[in-house]
C-alpha cells in the first residue's frame, strides 16, 4: 500500500458477510482528517446485507460453538501473527482515516495484537460448585449466540479486537460494525480474518451510521458489546429491552486527575499533559479534568503551558507529529464551542487559536480559572483542551471529581503512595491510576460506575461478559 492511499484504490476495501469478501450497496467518502480529503469509498452495507451479516452468524454459531477451546484459541493468535505482519501498512492506513500520528497508529495495532494474545491466554474451566454425598454442582460457560460488536472512531482497531477475542474465544460469533468516519482499517482486519476463521464466524459490516439500531434490535443477537458515547449507549440499552440481549457498555468519561500538594510541578506536568492530551484528548479514560492544589497552581499552569506551546501538531504521517487533528468535522465543531465558552468564563493560557486552511486541527489549550459550571468542565470535551482547577481543600476536591454523571477513571498524583490509595479509595469510579495513567494490560478488567458503562472489558471478567452461567446439578 502506498503512504498516501488514493481515492482510485477504493475496489481494496470489501465487507466480510459469511466468509465471503463483497461490495457494499453503495458506497461512502471516508475523509482524512489531517487533510480533509477522501481516502476512499468505502462500501455502505444496507439492512439487507446487515442481515445477512447476522443470519451468516448464526448458521456459524453450533460449529464454532463446538470447536475446542484451544482451537479457537489458535485461530485467534494467527490474527495477532496476520495484524503484526501487515503492522506498517495497517498504521498508514488507521493514520490516513483516523487522524493518529503514525507511532500512535502503530502502538495501536501492537497493543490490538497483544490484546489478542492475551486475551486469547484465558481459560474457562468447569467449576464444582459443590461436591456431597447427596449432588455434584458444576457451573460451565457456555456461549451465548451471535455478538454485535459495535466500535467507536478514537481506537477501532484495538476496540474491535478487544471485543472480538473473547467473543470468539468463549465461542459466540460476530458481526462486527466500525464507526462510519473510521471502517477502513477494520474492513482490513476482516480480510485477515476471512483467511483465518470459519465462514460466517467473522462478518465485518460498515454502514452510515443507520445500522448500529439494525443489530441492537435484532432478534437473532444475543449479546451487544458497544463502546461509544453515553448518549447512544441509552439507545443501545432501550433497544436490547425487547429481547433481553447481554450488553457490555462502555460509554463517556469525565475522568478527574487531582494532583496532591506533595508533587514537585516540572515532574508531574508532562504527566499529567500526557494524560489529558494523548490521542489529541479523544480517549475516554483521558484525564479531562485536572484539580490542583493552590499552594502549585500557578507553577504546574505555567509548566503544563510551556508543554502545550511546544507540541507538535501535524498530519499524522509527517515526521514528528506528536498530536493529529481531531479525528471528524462534528467532533472539531464541538471542541471549539466548548473552547469559546472556556474562553468566556477562565483563562486560556495556551492554545485556544483558530486553525486556518484545511484540517479538523486544535492544538493542545490550557484553561485556568475555570468555574465547575463551563462546558468544559462539566461536559466530556474528548479533545485536547485542559481545564486546571485549582482547590483549598482535598476533601472538596474529591467531592467535586465525584459531581459527575460519568464514573469511568480517575488519576491521582503524589509523592506518598499512602495519600494517594486514601483517596483513591473515595473516587466514585471503575478504575483509579496512582502515579500513572491509561495502564491498560489484557489481563486487568476495566469498566465504568454510573452512566459511564455497564460491564467491563478485558480479563477474566470481560471474558465471561460473553457467556452464560450454566449449572449442571447431578444426583449421587
Ligand atoms: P460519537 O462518539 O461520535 O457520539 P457514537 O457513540 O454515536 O459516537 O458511536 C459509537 C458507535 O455506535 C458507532 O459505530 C456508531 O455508528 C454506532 N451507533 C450510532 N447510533 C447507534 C444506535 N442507535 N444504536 C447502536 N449503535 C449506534
Amino acid at each position: 500500500m502506498n503512504a498516501q492511499l488514493k481515492p482510485s484504490q477504493t475496489g481494496d476495501f470489501r465487507l466480510l458477510i459469511g466468509g465471503k469478501l463483497v461490495p457494499g450497496a453503495s458506497t461512502i467518502d471516508v475523509i482524512n482528517p489531517a487533510t480533509e480529503q477522501v481516502v476512499a469509498a468505502c462500501p455502505r452495507a444496507d439492512v439487507a446485507q446487515a442481515n445477512e451479516a447476522v443470519a451468516a452468524a448464526k448458521a456459524a454459531f453450533p460449529g464454532w460453538a463446538a470447536t475446542p477451546l484451544a482451537e479457537r484459541r489458535a485461530l485467534l493468535l494467527k490474527l495477532a501473527d496476520a495484524i503484526d505482519a501487515r503492522k506498517m501498512d495497517l498504521a498508514r492506513l488507521l493514520t490516513q482515516e483516523q487522524g493518529k500520528p503514525l507511532n500512535g497508529a502503530i502502538f495501536e495495532l501492537m497493543v490490538a495484537s497483544g490484546n489478542i494474545r492475551g486475551l486469547a491466554a484465558l481459560e474457562l474451566p468447569v467449576e464444582t460448585v459443590k461436591d456431597t454425598d447427596e449432588a455434584k454442582v458444576v457451573r460451565v460457560r457456555s456461549p451465548l449466540g451471535v455478538v454485535a460488536a459495535i466500535t467507536p472512531w478514537n481506537f477501532p482497531v484495538i476496540m474491535m479486537v478487544t471485543k472480538l477475542t473473547p467473543a470468539l474465544l468463549a465461542g459466540n460469533t460476530v458481526v462486527v460494525k466500525p464507526a462510519p468516519t473510521t471502517p477502513l482499517t477494520t474492513l482490513k482486519v476482516g480480510e485477515l480474518c476471512a483467511e483465518i476463521f470459519p465462514p460466517g464466524v467473522v462478518n465485518v459490516i460498515a454502514d452510515a451510521n443507520d445500522l448500529g439500531g439494525v443489530l441492537t434490535a435484532h432478534p437473532d443477537v444475543a449479546k451487544i458489546a458497544f463502546t461509544g458515547s453515553t448518549a447512544t449507549g441509552r439507545k443501545v440499552m432501550a433497544s436490547a429491552a425487547a429481547t433481553l440481549k447481554r450488553l457490555t457498555l462502555e460509554l463517556g468519561g469525565n475522568d478527574a486527575a487531582i494532583v496532591l500538594d506533595d508533587v514537585n510541578p516540572q515532574e508531574i506536568a508532562p504527566k499529567l499533559f500526557f494524560a489529558a492530551m494523548v490521542n489529541s484528548g479523544q480517549v475516554c479514560l483521558a484525564a479531562k479534568r485536572i484539580f490542583v492544589p493552590e499552594s502549585i497552581y500557578d507553577a504546574v499552569c505555567a509548566e503544563l503551558a510551556k508543554l502545550a506551546a511546544a507540541a507538535k501538531v501535524g498530519n499524522g504521517l509527517d515526521k514528528g507529529v506528536e498530536f493529529g487533528p481531531l479525528q471528524n468535522r462534528m467532533q472539531f465543531e464541538k471542541v471549539k464551542a466548548i473552547i469559546e465558552d472556556a474562553r468566556a468564563q477562565g483563562k486560556i493560557i495556551a492554545g485556544g487559536e483558530p486553525h486556518e486552511g484545511p484540517g479538523f486541527f486544535i492544538r493542545p489549550t490550557i484553561v485556568s480559572g475555570l468555574p465547575d459550571s463551563a462546558r468544559l468542565v462539566c461536559e466530556e470535551q474528548f479533545g485536547p483542551v485542559m481545564p486546571v482547577l485549582k482547590y483549598s481543600k482535598l476533601e472538596d476536591a474529591i467531592a467535586r471529581a465525584n459531581a459527575s454523571e460519568y464514573g469511568l477513571g480517575a488519576t491521582v498524583w503524589s509523592a506518598s503512595p499512602e495519600r494517594a490509595y486514601e483517596v483513591a479509595m473515595k473516587l466514585d469510579t471503575g478504575t483509579v491510576w496512582i502515579n500513572k495513567h491509561l495502564d491498560l494490560p489484557p489481563d486487568v478488567p476495566y469498566g465504568g460506575t454510573k452512566q459511564s458503562g455497564y460491564g467491563v472489558e478485558l480479563g477474566q471478567q470481560g471474558l465471561l461478559e460473553f457467556t452464560q452461567t450454566k449449572i449442571i446439578n447431578m444426583a449421587k
